[in-house]
């Protein structure tokens, strides 16, 4: 019920585990991150508390990285489990998604994804999605914004989202539908987080995606805000958050 990321050049891990501590009041049951260290996204997830999983994460992967995701999960298709938490990667291992809400034609997608050789490990709607995205991103020869963007016109429910690509360290795409979705603006570097309490000390230019928006958010090229279902440009509107 949490989302929060960081790309940048600081060290991605310890703002998306503090920003995680602080969404702790949204309510969640199982916790993850994906980092990527320069070479792979590696991602760590249990089922529990941010305090388990970052006993876990620590204990398995490095945490070293400028570029991450973290979710906090609150279950809605699939028990909560290890398995079952976020982020999923895709089939090829390239692609990692977190999403808050639900995709309520899920099934329809996942069996037609199924009969074109796609697997699934965990039980959630969310590991159709980013399949979904993959399946697009290949069939259609597009980048992953676009991938996403078509994928989610073929969806119905409701979400946060936030997508990385291992072949593309300097992006992370996000999209809004019925969850909030919050993007802090600093110098060559961006936050994302359900509110903005996650990077309240490192920005006070923040960005709220409406709903049935998506963003494109780079690093050196900055942020690229759509509509979801028409593909207009939307000029960002950067509030300044009080304290
Ligand atoms: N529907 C997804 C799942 O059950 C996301 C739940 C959430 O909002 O955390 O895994």
């Amino acid at each position: 019920c949490g989302i929060v990321g960081y790309i940048g050049h600081r060290e991605a891990y310890p703002i998306v585990l503090e920003g995680l501590k602080r969404l702790e009041y949204r309510g969640y049951d199982s916790a993850g991150i994906a980092l990527y260290d320069g070479k792979n996204i590696n991602v760590s997830k249990t089922k529990g508390k941010v305090a388990d999983l970052q006993k876990r994460l620590e204990s398995e992967m490095s945490t070293a990285g400028n570029v991450g995701i973290g979710h906090t999960r609150w279950a809605t298709h699939g028990v909560p489990n290890d398995v079952n938490s976020h982020p999923h990667y895709s089939n090829s291992g390239d692609l990692v998604i977190i999403h808050n809400g639900i995709i309520e034609n899920y099934a329809s997608i996942k069996t037609e994804l199924t009969n074109r050789g796609y697997t699934f490990k965990s039980d959630t709607d969310t590991e159709v999605l980013i399949n979904l995205i993959e399946d697009i991103k290949i069939k259609e020869k597009v980048k992953l914004g676009k991938a996403v963007q078509i994928a989610l016109n073929q969806v119905v429910g409701a979400y946060a989202i936030a997508v990385m690509d291992k072949n593309k360290p300097d992006e992370i795409v996000i999209a809004r539908l019925g969850s909030p979705l919050a993007v802090g603006v600093g110098e060559n570097e961006y936050f994302i987080a359900s509110d903005a309490s996650p990077f309240i000390e490192y920005t006070k230019q923040a960005i709220y995606l409406e709903d049935e928006e998506m963003a494109v958010i780079r690093i050196k090229k900055g942020i690229k805000i759509r509509k979801i279902k028409d593909d207009s440009l939307v000029a960002p509107y950067v509030q300044e958050l009080q304290l």
